[in-house]
């Protein structure tokens, strides 16, 4: 390997059932005040909140709750969370949710101590301002396993007003602590369960294949990937599997470690103005684009789909490279089929016109980082597969 690689991870990472026990005293370590950022009552209902309050009160920690933040967080979202942060004297953020409320909570923790709105600093045509004050330390306690927005850099923030989904992104958005307690996915739906199961596939094997691709993040992402192999249709199947949702868990961590250090690939890409446009969760855009974009990669990332391939536990002794990397597409369809994710966006009504404003918008670091450099023909071509229009 001829070149140089840099990998970053969260400072700490504390992993395991039961793990919440810990937030008390990791808190402690890093403020006094908590803004305790959370989305719709899910975590209020099933007393997840209460426990992560009362073992804040134990370690003489005061807080403040920022909720409600919905599945795609705005410019607005985020500005108004800092006022709260801010007015609280807030000197920690601690957000316990999925991809957006991580999200938030991390886009707030940096806006506390830099000024402006969160839409001078988005990556809008490279003319994002740069995060110059190290924002109040932020701790990330997923309740989905899907984004890995526990160890990444970046904070995906919708701007209405552009019509855009884009990130801030930088090194001191990585949280000071990841704290992955797989007991907190236990209840959460079948379908949000493969849809955030399949954003995390994608995660790793574009990330896998992508241009960025290195050797520490590599091994993580086989590795990944054998675990939502052996898990998400078990996840998906029966909730209350703790080994299958702790596999799932760990997968979705070393996703978020794999595009946080090495990138992502033409369905992230794609997915973003999906979102913006048609409202399509991110996770099932994602995990419907991912055989498509696998099979579109195939003849420059050959050999690397045959380690997908062996780490989906494919027997491909009897294949040509060819075929084995063939496989690779054909597992992950599979995977996703008995995940019960339809294999295209039919019902959400993507049109035509839409096109070039979507492939217009899908520019930028991850169409770039895809290993396979793609025309606007090529992505035409991946959006009629996926609208199942053709
Ligand atoms: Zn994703």
């Amino acid at each position: 390997m001829n070149k140089i690689v840099e990998f970053y991870a969260p400072g700490k990472i504390i992993f395991g059932p039961g793990g919440l026990s810990q937030v008390g005293v990791e808190a402690k370590k890093l403020g006094s005040i908590a803004l305790i950022t959370l989305g719709s009552s899910a975590m209020r209902k099933s007393g997840t909140l209460d426990r992560l309050i009362h073992l804040l009160i134990e370690n003489n920690l005061k807080y403040v709750i920022y909720e409600n933040i919905p599945s795609d967080p705005t410019v607005e979202t985020v500005d108004s969370g800092t006022s709260v942060a801010r007015k609280g004297g807030c000197n920690l953020v601690i957000a316990l949710g999925g991809g957006s409320v991580m999200d938030t909570g991390k886009a707030i923790s940096a806006m506390v101590t830099n000024e402006g709105s969160v839409a001078d600093y988005q990556e809008i045509e490279g003319k994002g301002r740069k995060l110059n004050i190290k924002p109040i330390p932020f701790i990330a306690i997923p309740t989905t396993s899907g984004t890995g927005s526990e160890a990444t850099r970046n904070a995906v923030i919708t701007n209405t007003k552009l019509g855009l989904k884009k990130s801030i992104r930088d090194l001191c958005l990585i949280p000071e602590v990841a704290l992955v307690d797989p007991e907190l996915t236990l209840s959460l739906p079948p379908g949000i369960t493969a849809t955030c199961g399949g954003d995390a596939l994608t995660q790793c094997i574009e990330s896998y294949l992508g241009k960025k691709s290195q050797e520490i993040t590599d091994a993580l992402a086989l590795h990944a990937i054998g675990l939502i192999g052996k898990s998400l249709v078990k996840a998906v199947k029966d909730g209350k599997n703790l080994e299958a949702r702790e596999n799932m868990a760990m997968a979705a961590l070393l996703s978020g470690l794999c595009l946080s250090n090495s990138g992502l690939g033409a369905a992230h890409a794609l997915s973003h103005p999906l979102g913006v446009y048609y409202k399509i969760p991110h996770g099932l855009s994602c995990a419907v684009l991912l055989p498509y974009v696998m099979e579109y990669n195939l003849p420059i990332v050959t050999k690397k789909l045959v380690k997908i391939a062996q780490s989906l536990g494919e027997d491909i002794s009897l294949l040509s490279e060819t075929e084995a990397a063939q496989k690779a597409v054909e597992k992950t369809k599979e995977i996703l089929s008995q995940a019960e994710i339809k294999e295209n966006l039919l019902e959400w009504g993507i049109k035509e016109k839409d096109f070039s404003q979507l492939i217009k918008d899908a520019k930028g670091g991850s169409l770039n980082n895809n290993p396979r450099n793609t025309s606007d023909e090529d992505l035409i071509e991946l959006l009629c597969k996926i609208t199942g229009l053709y």
